[in-house]
């Protein structure tokens, strides 16, 4: 079979989803897919909608071009902040965006105005991440020009938290985000029909005991495609974390001496060396080129010793992986959306599978040290 590839069960993805969107059902928040990790695959963002998103979200216009030539016909919002060059093409694709620039918000009503259409504006606030974000002292001003505006709707505020920065949300920080809501409904009488929460790092604060405020949208890519709390790197309970596997093909394997310790004190990748006696060390034909190899999860009885643009090299104790064997991957997400997005890994949809139950919630598999 082609290699290397990665193999994507939908039955898992959908299955990630309907959990998700069930256990957020009784907080009274909807779920928008993100797919910008799978580049749009219209696979993928077809088994979040079968698995009971309100929407969908993307970063990059021409991942949502693909889902649309593919005729994905649901509201799809472009969550990066939309660039001038393509304003035209955004109003057409995308119902919604996620703004903070009001030059890119006039921009976006002229081109609607052009294009016979009205289009979505959702404000990104500043709530600590220190990525994307109006100043909150400078949200009301903007809502009320926005909602002078032809060719725009002003639908609703949104907030980012643990992108740019690794800190999880805080009650009083959604409690604030809430408030904002309110004070812009009070300042230009517009509903806020959409409070956007956050991503998968706002689970643990949406399923918590806190009140949720006027929150009732998260939008998800890591927890539905990987199972995982991105904060912690946990798994959620009941969902599945190997909806996706990449599996790379042996190129060599023979028995070498054993790697002498390294002494550079700061050597340019991480690097993990083995805590076991080595009996064989096999090249995988795939590399830094294909995706983040620091962000595969080794199969039992397989350590990394370190990869280049090509190559990446593995020791086993348990088993002699012969020239043209495979090994199994699991990816974190880094590693995910550069293996995704590779044009030298295929993609390979796996058919609808009877489901095993998903592993229970701990952390499965040897745990590598990084040196
Ligand atoms: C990537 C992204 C998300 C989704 O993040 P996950 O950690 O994959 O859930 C949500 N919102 C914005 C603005 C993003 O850029």
């Amino acid at each position: 079979m082609i290699s290397p590839r990665i193999e994507i069960d939908l039955s898992k993805i959908r299955h990630n989803t309907r959990c998700l969107v069930e256990l957020l059902k009784p907080h009274v928040i909807t779920i928008t897919g993100v797919t910008k990790a799978v580049c749009g695959d219209p696979a993928v963002a077809t088994a979040m909608l079968e698995g009971g998103v309100a929407g969908l979200a993307e970063a990059r216009l021409s991942n949502v071009k693909r889902m649309r030539q593919a005729g994905i016909k649901c509201p799809i919002c472009l969550i990066r902040s939309p660039m001038l060059s393509q304003l035209d093409e955004i109003v057409l694709s995308c119902e919604t965006s996620y703004n903070t620039e009001i030059s890119v918000i006039a921009g976006l009503a002229a081109a609607a105005i052009r294009a016979k259409t009205i289009h979505n504006i959702i404000l990104m606030v500043e709530m600590g991440d220190m990525r994307e974000g109006i100043m909150p002292e400078h949200l009301v001003a903007m809502a009320l020009h926005v909602v002078k505006m032809p060719g725009v709707a002003l639908k609703g505020i949104g907030a980012n938290f643990a992108c740019l920065s690794d800190l999880a949300p805080k009650a009083t920080t959604m409690a604030y985000l809430s408030t904002l809501a309110n004070e812009i409904e009070g300042a230009c009488g517009a509903f806020v029909g959409i409070v956007s929460g956050g991503s998968s790092a706002n689970l643990p604060w949406a399923l918590g005991p806190d009140s949720k405020g006027r929150i009732n949208d998260l939008r998800l890519g890591e927890a539905i495609l990987l199972g995982v709390d991105p904060v912690s790197g946990d798994q959620i309970g009941g969902l599945y974390t190997d909806a996706f596997t990449l599996i790379a093909e042996v190129i060599e394997t023979k028995v070498k001496p054993e790697l002498l310790p390294f002494d550079d004190p700061s050597p340019a990748l991480p690097r993990l060396v083995p805590d076991t006696n080595l009996t064989a060390r096999s090249i995988l034909a795939i590399g830094l080129q294909d995706t983040d190899v620091t962000g595969l999860t080794m199969p039992e009885g397989v350590t990394f010793v370190g990869a280049t643009s090509d190559h990446t090299v593995i020791t086993t104790t348990r088993s002699h992986l012969s020239v043209g064997s495979e090994v199994k991957f699991n990816m974190k997400y880094g590693a995910l959306m550069r293996a995704m997005t590779a044009p030298y890994i295929a993609k390979v949809i796996l058919g609808d599978t009877p489901l095993p139950e998903p592993y229970p919630a701990k952390r499965s598999g040897p745990w590598l040290t990084l040196v």
